[in-house]
């Protein structure tokens, strides 16, 4: 769908994954008895044939509802073995594992749930050994374990070298997709369609098939909005925090009724109702439509945002039992920690790269007129 005319980009080489989604999407083509889907589904009748690039894009398109695996008339047993679900779940996996940096790091965390767990408690550990190092901070709440200045020292960058690393890696993407300048309407139309999780309501509005197999539900939807807006107010509630002790010298903690617990509270509470609801919902569904090699890691990210979410209610709830206060303290900076240094390697980075195949997607249906 690229301008074959347009200097030649860092096009992906075909992989294994890249290979086998070529072979599904070339039948699918001449089927289309999916077509009207999906976006993805959309896009790939857009075009005659697949390069790696239009691959990319597709993977990247494609939000895994899984109705295409369950009307499929050549899944498996059928000896055309589709599974187009599983195909483009690899090459998404592989979109972003290519462009992260160090590519490693992707590797490790993108397959193995195991290593997420790891890096939350190595920052567990590091946060005990530095607080017991430095003594009692002295202050009130968080700050009677480790000091706003070392919080700040320890937080801020751990939040903006992987977010410079998420947008970089984003960068390649946006280059190899063959991605234009972005127009004010398409940033518009591609943001309303993120934040209102429409792709997730099926072709008809209907739902997902992702947990019910042929039938449709909207739990998967409703589990993102719980996520997504939940940690959006709990964002608000960091970042109303920083204004007041900055700005107006009110440093925490909060009462109930302050800004940051109005966001907080809510925000905490949606963030973990949202995450053991998809946790559950990758257990109740079928495996075979799934990227296997992902799944544990999936579920280590899920969970890690539950844990964050729990952790943080509980010392909003403890915030009087002295001999707990200290290890929930410990507990949700770990997890936050490692939240952070994790985000442009873990399934966090399907969000950054499912806005950026949107936005290509605009860009894509205005080229074609439809
Ligand atoms: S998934 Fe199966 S039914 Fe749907 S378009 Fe592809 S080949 Fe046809
Ligand atoms: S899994 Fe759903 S979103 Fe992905 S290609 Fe199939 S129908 Fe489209």
């Amino acid at each position: 769908m690229h301008d074959r005319n347009s200097p030649p980009q860092a096009a992906p080489e075909d992989s294994v994954a890249i290979e086998e989604a070529r072979r599904q999407l070339r039948i699918c083509n001449a089927c289309r008895y999916c077509e009207g889907y999906c976006a993805a589904f959309r896009a790939i009748t857009r075009r005659r044939d697949f390069d790696g690039r239009d691959i990319l894009q597709l993977a990247n398109l494609c939000h895994d509802c899984r109705g295409c695996y369950y009307s499929c008339q050549y899944a498996p047993p059928h000896e055309f073995a589709l599974n187009l679900p599983r195909a483009l779940a690899e090459v998404r996996r592989e979109s972003w594992e290519r462009f992260a940096f160090p590519q490693r790091a992707a590797r490790l965390l993108q397959r193995h749930g195991v290593a997420l767990l790891a890096l939350a408690l190595a920052g567990g550990l590091a946060l005990a050994l530095l607080a017991s190092a430095l003594g009692p901070a002295g202050g009130p709440a968080f700050y009677a374990v480790l000091s706003h200045g070392w919080m700040v020292a320890i937080f801020l960058p751990a939040f903006l070298v992987p977010l410079g690393l998420t947008l970089a890696g984003l960068r390649g993407y946006w280059r190899a997709v063959g991605g234009e300048r972005v127009r004010p309407r398409q940033l518009r139309a591609a943001l309303h369609e993120a934040l209102r999780l429409s792709n997730l309501g099926g072709g008809h509005g209907e739902g997902c098939n992702f947990e019910r197999g042929e039938r449709f539900s909207l739990a998967r939807r409703r589990a993102h909005h719980l996520v997504l807006w939940g940690f959006v107010l709990c964002f608000a509630s960091t970042a109303s925090a920083t204004v007041m002790h900055y700005l107006f010298a009110m440093p925490a903690p909060y009462p109930p009724l302050s800004v940051p617990k109005l966001f907080g509270v809510p925000g905490g509470v949606m963030l973990l109702v949202g995450a053991l609801w998809m946790a559950a919902l990758r257990l109740w569904a079928e495996r075979a439509p799934a990227d296997g090699r992902a799944f544990w890691a999936g579920m280590a990210f899920v969970l890690l945002l539950a844990a964050i979410a729990a952790s943080g209610l509980l010392l909003w709830l403890l915030r009087d039992t002295a001999g707990l206060l200290h290890l929930l303290t410990l507990v949700h900076l770990a997890t936050v920690l490692a939240f952070f240094l994790s985000l442009p390697f873990t399934r966090m980075a399907h969000a950054p790269f499912r806005f950026a195949a949107l936005l290509r997607d605009m860009q894509e249906r205005e080229t074609a007129g439809r």
